[in-house]
């Protein structure tokens, strides 16, 4: 029986959280919807590629999940993994119902291909604007459905120990002031980390500050070692790094060197399609060969009325750039591009925290295992969203299980409470040197201890004063950091130079926790 009084609290506005909005109002709720920026700004807003869904007459969920559990390195959980294959054409006819204006070829919805996926099965809207027109069309109809939503910063979620869920503590979007909430139902669809990285996909709101407002109430986090970075983003000195999406070399654009060699063939089967993870790094090696700070895609051989049709947002990005893709190779380079880790959830988005939940990017269900395949997240948003959205209006307990292994993190005391850009700024350089695309013990090492000195900085002398968006940001770059330091294998897109190979006890999930024992301290 759905109580029409719970009125959950929903921090983020994109795919999850603006869908997990109109889903707990169609099921009787009031949520209020809070975020950092614009409604609009969120990593959803500049997908490109598409949303992955079996819908193909030659494709069925089973193919879905093979494709999944393949690219995810032996660590993904096939449960959660059969969870979002099998429902993802049913999230798939939400959109539609919503009206998102999805590609089509003679009446039916046409279906895009990317790396590792053995069927096409993305389905794409306005070319390359997927994420955009999905955004778009999600936040129409939040704000046609009367639910309310502002701009706020979420710095806290306090647990005063009741059953209804945890007290968001909320800054204004200038940040001089700060409101506390009553308690209720928090739904953390914070998102990703990209940001944190000098060199990312993300926009700037991708912080992974919802991470460490979890992990400041006592959340479990898992997976946090596994950031993906994507091999292909514009790499000219000064411009943007905007995407260029996979599904390019889906449709036949290749790599080439400074020398025009190919070197992605005889590197692997799949040569320009093979997993992110190994076209980055192969990437980042031939850099470091190359007397340039990028190679080059090859997109000379596709028909040009295609190429120009199919990926109107990037050629025209690139035409902006003085760049005639049609002719003229693309100089790209890899970049932070999405977070598998994040809050440990259920299948149903229950963090750890009672009245606590996490759905999409900022969630850690399992579903990517080591490695994420392309398309799989917007509509991992959307199943787990819906799945979060039932849960609220029919609470029960629950939670993820426990992890494997647990490395519990002391607490930092801090010494003030600066936000400064310069340490912003910082955090980004250490982590994209030392926590990136190939990593080292002793790199990690050096950049724990950074990070601990930024984060001493940056939080709160005192147990009263609040953590601010900057103390957050640099408390999920320093867990990414241990978490990479503890994981000492390479699987997935964690690779480490000092054990480059995966090592069959290293086959599980890590989790990280707040330091019980000094909790009482602060
Ligand atoms: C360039 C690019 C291309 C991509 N292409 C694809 C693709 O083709 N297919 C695919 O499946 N995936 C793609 N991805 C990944 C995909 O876009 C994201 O994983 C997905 O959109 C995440 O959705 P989300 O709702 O979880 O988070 P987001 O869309 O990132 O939304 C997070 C929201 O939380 C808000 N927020 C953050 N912190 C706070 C805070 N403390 N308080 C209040 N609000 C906060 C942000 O402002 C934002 O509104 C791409 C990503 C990028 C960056």
């Amino acid at each position: 029986m759905v109580d029409p009084k719970t009125r959950p609290l929903i921090v983020g506005s994109g795919i999850a959280g603006l869908y997990v909005a109109l889903r707990c109002r169609e099921l009787g709720l009031r949520p209020t919807v809070v975020t950092k920026s614009r409604i609009e700004e969120s990593n959803t807003r500049y997908a490109q590629g598409g949303i992955a869904a079996a819908i193909g007459p030659d494709d069925s969920p089973a193919r879905h999940l093979a494709d999944t559990v393949r690219a995810g390195a032996g660590l993904v959980d096939r449960t959660a993994a059969r969870v979002l294959t099998e429902e993802a054409p049913a999230r798939i006819a939400d959109l539609v119902r919503y009206g998102v204006p999805f590609d089509t070829v003679e009446g039916q919805i046409a279906l895009g291909r990317e790396a590792a996926h053995t069927r096409s099965r993305l389905l794409h809207a306005g070319g390359d604007a997927t994420g955009f027109s999905i955004e778009e069309t999600l936040r129409r109809r939040v704000l046609a459905a009367g639910i309310d939503a502002r701009e706020r910063t979420v710095l806290r979620a306090l647990r005063p120990g009741g059953r209804v869920g945890p007290v968001a503590v909320l800054s204004s979007p200038t940040g001089t002031g700060v409101e506390v909430d009553s308690p209720r139902p928090v739904v953390l669809a914070t998102g990703g980390v990209g940001s944190l990285y000098l060199q990312s996909s993300n926009p700037p709101v991708a912080t992974g500050e919802g991470m460490a407002v979890a992990f400041r109430a006592g959340a479990l986090l898992r997976d946090m070692e596994f950031v993906q970075f994507h091999p292909t983003a514009f790499a000219r000195e000064g411009a943007p790094r905007f995407l260029i999406t996979e599904a390019m070399r889906g449709e036949g654009a290749v790599l080439r060197n400074e020398a025009g060699e190919r070197f992605m063939v005889g590197r692997h089967p799949d040569a320009e399609l093979a997993p992110r993870d190994v076209v980055a790094r192969a990437i980042q090696e031939e850099i470091g060969r190359s007397t340039h700070r990028w190679v080059y895609l090859d997109a000379t051989a596709l028909p040009s009325d295609r190429l120009f049709a199919r990926f109107p947002s990037v050629t025209s990005f690139l035409v902006a750039q003085g760049i005639d893709p049609s002719r003229q190779l693309i100089p790209v380079a890899p970049v932070a591009h999405y977070m598998i880790g994040g809050v440990a959830t259920d299948l149903e988005g229950r963090s750890s925290v009672p009245g606590l939940f996490a759905v999409g990017e900022a969630a850690a269900t399992g579903v990517h295992g080591a490695n994420r395949l392309g398309s799989n997240s917007l509509v991992e948003g959307l199943v787990f969203g819906e799945r979060a959205a039932r849960r609220l209006a029919d609470p029960k307990p629950g939670g993820p299980g426990a992890a494997d292994g647990v490395l519990e993190v002391p607490p930092i005391v801090g010494r003030g409470a600066q936000g400064e850009p310069a340490l912003v700024q910082e955090v980004r350089e250490i982590l994209w040197n030392d926590v990136g695309i190939v990593r080292d013990g002793a790199g990690l090492r050096e950049a724990i201890a950074r990070l601990d000195e930024i984060a001493t900085l940056t939080e709160p002398a005192t147990a009263s004063t609040l953590p601010g968006p900057v103390a957050n940001a640099a408390l999920t770059a320093a867990l990414i950091a241990r978490a990479a330091l503890a994981r000492t294998e390479s699987r997935g897109v964690h690779f480490r130079r000092d054990h480059p190979r995966p090592r069959p006890s290293w086959a599980r999930h890590l989790g990280l926790r707040r330091l019980r024992r000094t909790e009482r301290g602060r």
